[in-house]
């Protein structure tokens, strides 16, 4: 086993900022609201907040890696065939945990942060989680461990993944050509997954891939002519560090306290936005709500 190789992100730091410096040149002139200083430092103080907690748990995430390894079913080699099909499964990986962000409340108090900006631009790709161990984000890449691919090898095709997806946090790329964007994740993909519209609500969770999307069946399309709003559904509207960080923390922890004791798991597992007493609405309730005034529309439209 290979003790650990280098974190790939350390080395992409000053691409990031680089990129943002031309991407900011780039809205300028053009639409300069896009950039919005209180929210890019905000993001850039969650990035960075983000590399410290990383710091202070990753020695004992890789621990269980390594455990994880213990039990491993096979021994994979470092040859160029498994870094592929670790890269894909890795990002597999990512998929099923980025679904589950938005799908479990628990996941998604830490996965929040990364879409409390109201803005799309490459800063809010920084916008990272300060506690995804506390959220046990880390167990959906295990499995990969279990089947027997080296801790090393995994971590760093993760870190690549990570990579790969800071570059589609933007509104200067329009669209790529069909085969791209029919197989990579792309800024028009994503853009959707950060939209609040209801059309747009819990889906594109690809990581590299949209295959990913296109083949469990949360897949939608970038339209043309409606506009998108970024962020959450309940707009966070705070540049407060610590309340980017903690507010979904907090409000799990008040709804538990003040649910009766037969709901309170609920508040831990079920989606976000659910309530024992049906007095909020979580994102299949409004996009229900939405598709239902659709079809009224159409219906109306052709009589
Ligand atoms: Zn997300
Ligand atoms: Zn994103």
């Amino acid at each position: 086993m290979i003790e650990k190789l280098p974190n790939p992100v350390d080395y992409a730091v000053p691409g990031f900022v680089l990129l943002i410096l031309l991407e900011m040149l780039w809205v300028w002139r053009r639409a300069p609201e896009k950039y919005e200083p209180r929210d890019t430092l905000t993001s850039l103080a969650m990035g960075f907040g983000s590399t410290i907690a990383g710091a202070l748990v990753g020695a004992m995430v890789f621990g269980l890696a390594v455990a994880a390894y213990h039990y491993r079913l096979a021994t994979i080699p470092f040859a160029w065939w498994a870094w592929i099909a670790c890269f894909l499964l890795d990002d597999l990986a990512y998929y099923a945990f980025h679904r589950s962000a938005h799908r479990v409340r628990w996941f998604w108090a830490s996965h929040v942060n990364h879409h409390t900006s109201q803005h799309y631009n490459l800063s809010t790709a920084l916008r990272q989680t300060w506690t995804g161990f506390f959220a046990l984000s880390f167990i959906f890449r295990l499995p990969l461990m279990l089947i027997g691919f080296d801790p090393a090898m995994v971590f760093f095709c993760g870190g690549v993944n990570l990579i790969y997806q800071f570059w589609i946090h933007t509104e200067a790329i329009d669209r790529f050509p069909r085969w791209f964007e029919a197989v990579m994740n792309t800024p028009s993909h994503h853009r959707v997954h950060h939209a609040t519209n209801p059309r747009y609500l819990d889906c594109n969770y690809a990581g590299v891939f949209i295959i990913w999307d296109r083949m469990f069946g949360t897949f939608t399309r970038e339209v043309e002519d409606e506009r998108i709003r970024y962020g959450i559904v309940k707009q966070l509207g705070s540049f407060n560090l610590l309340w980017v960080a903690f507010h979904e923390w907090i409000g799990i922890a008040r709804d538990v306290w003040r649910a009766p004791w037969r709901h309170k798991l609920g508040y831990l597992w079920r989606p976000p936005g659910w309530s024992h007493d049906g007095s909020r609405e979580t994102s299949d309730m409004i996009k229900a709500r939405w598709q239902e005034k659709q079809a009224w529309k159409s219906s109306t439209l052709s009589s």
